[in-house]
């Protein structure tokens, strides 16, 4: 099975590293997959999963959390302020944390629901006009400014862009985290996890390798 495919080569490349075995958590990323593959990997046992949309994970997560018992699930995808709520009750952790506007509503809403998900800020390490994260260089201070709103801010993510070598904007990533005293990395997908693993990171967002192409994609 892909899954368990997907978990050797992650044991693996955590063993090349020298580094302990289950020190990267899965993220199997079930976005426009078909309910019937996303039950397979459920009845395999997983259970840490990433949406990017917040209203297709409305649709689909409750269901499954009702027949499967406890999953994890990440915010993977941009979040408008306005669903922000809906994304803090649904998620247990949002690594699209990506401007003050949202930190600032994320505080507020974690005081008065007396929670929070972990959270994680998206760090547009190369510098693309189309895609969200804060630029390298403003990133310093809005995790300052995050922490002086008390918010639980775990790591950084970033999604490299498509034509360039993934293991520059990883080593970014993990720089920045390091001077943040940021001990967490969301970093690696299908095509370079292996590659981010060696590289640091804590967490991997893996989708087609583990659950075939999305439909809408081919
Ligand atoms: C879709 C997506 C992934 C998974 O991509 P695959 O190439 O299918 O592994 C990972 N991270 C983000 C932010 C995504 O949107």
């Amino acid at each position: 099975m892909a899954l368990t495919d997907i978990t050797e080569r992650i044991a693996a490349a955590e063993r090349d590293a020298g580094r302990a075995q289950g020190t990267t958590e899965l993220v199997a990323v079930s976005k426009k997959q078909p309910d019937a593959r996303v039950e397979a990997v459920l009845e395999e046992g997983h259970r840490t999963f990433g949406e990017n949309r917040v209203q297709e994970a409305a649709g689909k997560w409750p269901a499954f959390r009702e027949r499967f018992g406890e999953v994890r699930l990440h915010l993977i995808g941009p979040l408008q302020t306005n669903k922000a709520r809906q994304a803090m009750e649904l998620f247990d952790a949002i690594e699209v944390l990506d401007r003050p506007k949202l930190a600032r509503a994320i505080a507020r809403l974690a005081q008065e629901i007396g929670a929070c998900p972990d959270l994680y800020v998206q760090v547009n390490t190369g510098e693309e006009e189309q895609k969200s994260g804060l630029m390298p260089g403003d990133t310093d201070a809005f995790v300052a400014e995050c922490r002086s709103l008390d918010l639980p801010v775990r790591g950084l993510m970033c999604i490299p862009p498509v034509d360039e070598e993934p293991a520059l904007h990883f080593s970014l990533l993990g720089r920045i985290a390091e001077r943040n005293g940021l001990s967490g990395l969301s970093m690696g997908m299908s095509g370079d996890f292996e590659t981010a693993i060696r590289l640091g990171a804590t967490s991997v967002r893996v989708g087609s390798a583990i659950f075939g192409a999305r439909p809408s994609e081919t």
